[in-house]
């Protein structure tokens, strides 16, 4: 909503930075080389830094005395516009800095600790249930299992890490149930829907584009029910209000009465994205 005007800015700037980017290809390393090609895209306020989409957010503030540019703990790039500022002079701003968002965001990448390994015993969420993990090999076939909650899948090696095979069947859990979940909450509310897409996220739970593409967490199969469900809210809640604005929370209670529940489970389980 009200959108429209950004993303031409971030369209125009595109362009200015498409037109010089030619002159400093030569002397810049692999890795600057890939986001010069698009680092703008108009889907919205996305900023394409590398492979990585970063959303950006406009924010004013009368009290500030510049622009000033941060990178939000989930991702977001903040441009706060100082007093007499504009939108296209801060979408301009972030497109002079997108070297230093990379960076940032390479930073935060290296934050988030090396995953633990799963093994036979441990506890993982599914369903917002705690479930233990149990291996056990079948003697004939020399092949093994692994069993958590109601689920069973096929492994090579039952000693070894169980985390990937787990998590690979997680995935496969949510590709086949969060986009028909989307559609479902989608048509009972009334949002235009375009496109779901289910991702491994290490930042974020859900993030939803001006042009109607919901995407998600696959690890929201290992939340509660409910909690998956006010996720999927909030995305739709964001074809509407396209912020965290006020007006955008009130948009949530209306869908997702129970949400503040949610965020605090969210909140308490916030190493589940580690
Ligand atoms: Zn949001």
């Amino acid at each position: 909503m009200g959108m429209g005007g950004k993303n031409f800015v971030l369209r125009l700037v595109r362009i200015r930075f498409a037109a010089c980017a030619w002159v400093i290809v030569i002397s810049l390393p692999m890795d600057i080389l890939s986001f010069l090609k698009g680092p703008f895209r108009s889907d919205g306020n996305i900023l394409s830094i590398g492979a990585r989409e970063v959303p950006v957010q406009f924010v004013r503030n009368p009290r500030a005395r510049r622009y000033i540019l941060r990178l939000l703990p989930d991702g977001i790039a903040r441009v706060t516009i100082p007093r007499g500022g504009s939108t296209a002079e801060a979408a301009r701003f972030a497109g002079r800095n997108v070297l230093w968002i990379q960076r940032q965001l390479q930073r935060q990448i290296e934050r988030i600790k090396q995953p633990r390994t799963w093994k036979t015993g441990d506890e993982i969420y599914y369903r917002g249930t705690l479930v233990r993990l149990e291996a056990e090999e079948d003697e004939v076939s020399g092949c093994g299992w692994v069993r958590f909650g109601d689920q069973r899948l096929r492994i090579k090696e039952t000693n070894a890490d169980l985390r990937r095979s787990v998590e690979q069947h997680l995935q496969k859990i949510a590709f086949l149930e969060l986009p028909a979940r989307v559609m479902e909450l989608a048509r009972q509310h009334n949002f235009p829907v375009r496109k779901v897409t289910v991702r491994n996220q290490r930042s974020r739970w859900g993030s939803c584009s001006v042009r109607g593409t919901i995407s998600l967490n696959w690890r929201l199969v290992q939340t509660p029910e409910s909690v998956r469900d006010y996720i999927i809210l909030h995305e739709l809640a964001h074809m509407r209000e396209m912020n965290h604005s006020p007006r955008f929370w009130l948009e949530v209670a209306r869908v997702c009465p129970d949400y503040a529940v949610s965020e605090r489970w969210l909140k308490k389980n916030s190493k589940l994205l580690r």
